[in-house]
């Protein structure tokens, strides 16, 4: 068979992730002898994970657990309570916190001590809004669509902030649905420019290829809105989290390849797949 597999160029990690990585590794390699956690998954992709993990990373999601050791704060960020829980514990702390995600928090902090009543687009139970909520006493108000807005006290001025995830539709949405409801409300749009800056470069990419391999962490909610935007421009777009869920039926005469991944994909895992399809080509596999 005759096909062509083009690697993303303007694909790999964000900014944020890239400086979480390389703080992670620093860290590993200082080996001052005392183990290094994490609370969670440091990033939404199991691969790298796991490569993190084999380079001595260990995960624990209770910090009550964690003594006498690092705490490593993940892009995500925390609530100001953990970090205070793992400093008693005895704990030093390495803080990976995005620095936009730092700035929401600054800025929820900033009006929740004025007496805002602070509303975070987004969702409940991500890691991100998680923290957040944890800059206002856990006080917030998370929304993610309309039916949402009855948990709101609309005569309450209000700061109105986005996680930095979530797609600008949604945001926009909830902006237009509360602006005429909420007579002093403060609007900050944080979404993060790197998302939408590869979600408008991923549509191009997508309509310039006959078939789309996006991989990403099937849990990670950046890959998902990702993935469901530029995929209604290209209905032959799949989804994978690693090369072992490849199809060779998805392939035909003559197509044009793109791969590429989100926000947490590292370009290893992006050559990684393009290999793969290229070797099973050389092999006559397909
Ligand atoms: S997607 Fe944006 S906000 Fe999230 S970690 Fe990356 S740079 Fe930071």
């Amino acid at each position: 068979m005759k096909i062509k597999v083009v690697i993303d160029k303007k694909s790999g990690v964000c900014g944020g992730v890239k400086r979480a990585i390389k703080m992670i590794e620093k860290e590993i390699e200082r080996n001052i002898e005392k183990e290094i956690f994490v609370n969670g998954e440091l990033l939404h992709n199991r691969l790298e994970m796991e490569r993190l993990v084999d380079c001595g990373l260990k995960v624990e999601e209770k910090v009550q657990k964690i003594k006498n050791n690092i705490l490593f704060i993940r892009t995500h960020g925390v609530g100001k309570k953990i970090i205070e829980l793992a400093v008693k514990n005895n704990n030093l702390i390495v803080d990976a916190t995005c620095p936009k995600v730092s700035n929401s928090q600054r800025i929820i902090e900033d009006y929740y001590s004025r007496g805002y009543q602070i509303i975070i687009v987004g969702k409940q139970n991500h890691p991100e809004v998680q923290g957040l909520l944890g800059f206002c006493d856990d006080k917030g108000i998370c929304v993610s669509d309309e039916i949402d807005i009855s948990k709101i006290y609309l005569k309450l001025k209000s700061l109105l902030i986005a996680q930095t995830t979530v797609s600008t539709e949604k945001f926009k949405k909830m902006v237009d649905l509360l602006k005429n409801k909420i007579k002093d409300m403060k609007i900050y749009n944080t979404i993060c420019p790197f998302v939408e800056k590869r979600e408008k470069e991923l549509i191009e990419f997508a309509k310039d290829h006959n078939v789309i391999i996006f991989i990403g962490g099937k849990n990670s909610s950046n890959t998902k809105v990702m993935f469901d935007k530029f995929s209604r421009f290209n209905k032959r777009s799949y989804l994978i989290e690693n090369k072992s869920e490849i199809d060779f039926n998805w392939f035909r005469e003559n197509d044009l390849i793109g791969v590429s991944g989100s926000a947490s994909t590292p370009i290893w895992q992006i050559e990684e797949v393009k290999k793969v399809i290229e070797n099973s080509l050389s092999n006559n596999k397909i």
